[in-house]
Order: structure tokens, then C-alpha cells, then sequence
């Protein structure tokens, strides 16, 4: 490809514009922070898929190299095994940063989410790559208005066993608009609500894979507390395309990307029986400290800018993520036979 033909279609041009037709939009390099990860490596699938070429920094803490291996062998794909607190070189166009403990059993005692986001954010001045956070809904806490607004501050305990997660993200946001308005960073902000789907882990506490593989062998459901408690969930391609438009995509948001369909936790326990076994049996538990009442996203904001909203309700998510569970756990000769 000729220099100038690869000027012309740099890029700077098209990123998020409309690409002109008949020119074929220019491959971008990518970072994928946490791409061994369960969103991580749906995302690095996408992005190959459309002809970027991928880079993966991953200290496979959570992630797993087999979310990854179908790519082993692929030139335009690069799995790198490093630790985002450590510096790191490297030249891209574009950072997707998601290398986070982030389930309620990894995440303490982690400063992923301060020394990690500082040096990728420190990466993206250096080589004016434009950087993707992918911040949480715990950023809002135990929330005070109903639904969140991206406009909403939070109400946060400082020093609660869940606050390295949540004040962690709040840190990473407040560093990441501090290197747009700063350095001139070109940032993007995602504020992600719960998320299932195939290849998240099996045995990270969270509840839609606890109940999931719960019901799978034959254990009873472990509700905490009342289960009243309510929370949004997002399947993970309806995610991934958000991420890639609010990247691609001219605002720094913050942006809501969740499914505002809202269930409490005793209507996902039902859910969970109707999609893999009616006669599955409900235990209570204690429930955790500082645990959200409620949950649920105001996308408006993503649909008005981005163009984006789900399209998968959580009846027709919950099966593709069950056949991809009953695999890993009982392998495929037995999940063929049930
Ligand atoms: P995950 O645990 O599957 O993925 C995180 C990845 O980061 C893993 O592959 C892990 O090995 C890697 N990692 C962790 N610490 C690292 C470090 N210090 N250096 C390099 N790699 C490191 O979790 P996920 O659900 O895929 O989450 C991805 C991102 O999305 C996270 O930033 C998380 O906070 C955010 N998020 C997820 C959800 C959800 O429901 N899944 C909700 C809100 C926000
Ligand atoms: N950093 C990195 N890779 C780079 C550039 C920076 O890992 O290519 C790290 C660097 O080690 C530092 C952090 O990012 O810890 C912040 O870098 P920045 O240049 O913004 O701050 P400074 O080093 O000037 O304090
Ligand atoms: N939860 C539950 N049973 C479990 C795991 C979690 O009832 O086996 C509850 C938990 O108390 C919380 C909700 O499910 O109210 C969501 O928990 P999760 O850790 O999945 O996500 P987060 O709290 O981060 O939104």
C-alpha cells in the first residue's frame, strides 16, 4: 500500500465518520487491555472480525487463554502476558481499557484500577492514541435516584469492602478526563451495568454465573438476602457493539451501556429454573455489606448520541451463555447427551 494512499485513509479521517464509498475504511491497531477476559475477548473477536489487528495485554489473573486461543496462529492478533500496573510500550491508534479485577472475590487489595489506568492512560499521551475506559455502574453505589442518570454523582463509601472496586473506577474516571482536559487525550468513558454471557468465569461469585452453574449441578440457588434487591442485566454482544460505537463515536461521555430491563433477584432465580431446571431449589444466604438496593440504566443518552440501545432481553441471552457453561463444566460429550 502506497504512503500516501495510507494518509488519505488514515485514521483521523474515518474514525466514527462516515467512511466514504467505495474507500475501504483503513485497519486500525488495537489494544485490548483485559482481552484474555470474558468482554475482553467477545470485543477482540469483533475488532478482528472487521479487519483491525489486536494486541492483548492480559496478566491472566481472571482471563483465560482459552477465551482467546481461536486467535493463536492469526498475524493480525498478538496476546502479550503482562501486568498493567508494570509500564509498558507499545504503538496503536486505539486503547480499550477493561484490565480490571472485577468480581467481588479478585477485586480487593488490587490497584489495577489507579497504577493500571495511569500508565495506559500515560501510553495513549505518548503515542496520541485515543483511550476507552470501561468504567462500572458502581460508580452510582447504593443509589439514591431511580433509574441512574449519567449526570448522577453517586453515593459511595469510601471505605467499605466493595470501595477499592468503586472508588477505583471513580479514580480511573476522574485520571481519564484529567488527561483529556490536561493532555488533550482524546477519551472515551463507558459506565457498564451487569453483563453475562458465554466465557464469563464460572466460579467469580457474581450472580447470574452462580445461579447458572448452580442450577447446572444439580446445588440449590444461593439468594442473599431478600432477593428483592433489583439489578439490569446486558448480554455481552449488545455491550461489545456499544463499546466499539462509543469509541468510534465523536462524544467522551460518560455513557450508561446496560439493558434497562430490571429484575430483582428471586425474578432471576426464576428465570434461571424456567431456562435450565424447573425443580431447581432456592437457598437464602446472608447478604454481602453495602450491597446495591437497586440498579437499573437511564440509556438515553447512549440511544440520542451513540445510536445505540440492547437488543437482547435476558430470556434469549441466558440460553446462549447456559450451552456455553454446561460445556466447560461437564465437557461436550456430556452437555451432547442432556
Ligand atoms: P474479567 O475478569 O473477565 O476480565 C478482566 C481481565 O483483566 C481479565 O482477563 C484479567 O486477567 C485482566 N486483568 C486483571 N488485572 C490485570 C492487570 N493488573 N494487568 C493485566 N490484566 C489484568 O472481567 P470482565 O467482566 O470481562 O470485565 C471487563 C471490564 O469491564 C472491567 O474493567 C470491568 O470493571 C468492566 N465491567 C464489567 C462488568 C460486567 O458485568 N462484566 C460490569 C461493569 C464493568
Ligand atoms: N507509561 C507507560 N508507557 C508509555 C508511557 C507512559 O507505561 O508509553 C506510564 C509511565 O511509566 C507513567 C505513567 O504511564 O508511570 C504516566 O505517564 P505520564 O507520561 O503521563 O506521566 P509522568 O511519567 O510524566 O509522570
Ligand atoms: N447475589 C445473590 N446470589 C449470589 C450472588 C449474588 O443473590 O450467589 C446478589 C448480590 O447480593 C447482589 C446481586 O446478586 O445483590 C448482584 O451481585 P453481583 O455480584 O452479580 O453484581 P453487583 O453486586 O456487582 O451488581
Amino acid at each position: 500500500e502506497p504512503a500516501h494512499h495510507r494518509d488519505l485513509a488514515s485514521t483521523r479521517h474515518f474514525v466514527g465518520g462516515k467512511v466514504p464509498l467505495g474507500l475501504k475504511r483503513k485497519a486500525l491497531r488495537v489494544l485490548v487491555t483485559g482481552g484474555a477476559g470474558f468482554v475482553g475477548s467477545h470485543l477482540v473477536d469483533r475488532l478482528l472480525e472487521r479487519g483491525d489487528s489486536v494486541i492483548v495485554v492480559d496478566n491472566l489473573f481472571t482471563g483465560r487463554k482459552d477465551n482467546v486461543v481461536h486467535h493463536f496462529g492469526n498475524p493480525n492478533f498478538e496476546m502479550i502476558r503482562h501486568d498493567v500496573v508494570e509500564p509498558i510500550l507499545l504503538e496503536v491508534d486505539q486503547i480499550y481499557h477493561l484490565a480490571c479485577p472485577a468480581s467481588p472475590v479478585h477485586y480487593k487489595y488490587n490497584p489495577t484500577n489507579v497504577v493500571g489506568t495511569l500508565n495506559m492512560l500515560g501510553l495513549a499521551k505518548r503515542i496520541s492514541a485515543r483511550f476507552l475506559l470501561t468504567s462500572t455502574s458502581e460508580v452510582y453505589g447504593d443509589p439514591l435516584q431511580h433509574p441512574q442518570v449519567e449526570t448522577y454523582w453517586g453515593n459511595v463509601n469510601p471505605i467499605g469492602v466493595r470501595s477499592c472496586y468503586d472508588e477505583g473506577k471513580r479514580t480511573a474516571e476522574t485520571l481519564t478526563m484529567d488527561y483529556h482536559r490536561g493532555a488533550n487525550l482524546e477519551v472515551r468513558i463507558a459506565r457498564i451495568f451487569n453483563t453475562y454471557g458465554p466465557r464469563m468465569c464460572i466460579d467469580d461469585g457474581r450472580v447470574v454465573s452462580n445461579f447458572v452453574a448452580q442450577a447446572l449441578r444439580k446445588e440449590p440457588l444461593t439468594v442473599y438476602g431478600d432477593g428483592k434487591q433489583t439489578r439490569s442485566f446486558q448480554y455481552v454482544s449488545d455491550l461489545v457493539e456499544g463499546l466499539m460505537k462509543l469509541m468510534d463515536g465523536e462524544h467522551v461521555g460518560p455513557f450508561n451501556l446496560g439493558n434497562p430491563g430490571e429484575f430483582t433477584m428471586l425474578e432471576l432465580a426464576k428465570v434461571v429454573q424456567d431456562t435450565i431446571d424447573p425443580n431447581a431449589r432456592i437457598e437464602f444466604r446472608q447478604n454481602t455489606q453495602d450491597d446495591p438496593h437497586k440498579r437499573k440504566p437511564d440509556i438515553s443518552r447512549a440511544k440520542e448520541l451513540l445510536g445505540w440501545e440492547p437488543k437482547i432481553p435476558l430470556r434469549e441471552g441466558l440460553p446462549l451463555m447456559v450451552t456455553d457453561f454446561r460445556k466447560r463444566i461437564f465437557g461436550d460429550q456430556d452437555s451432547a447427551a442432556t
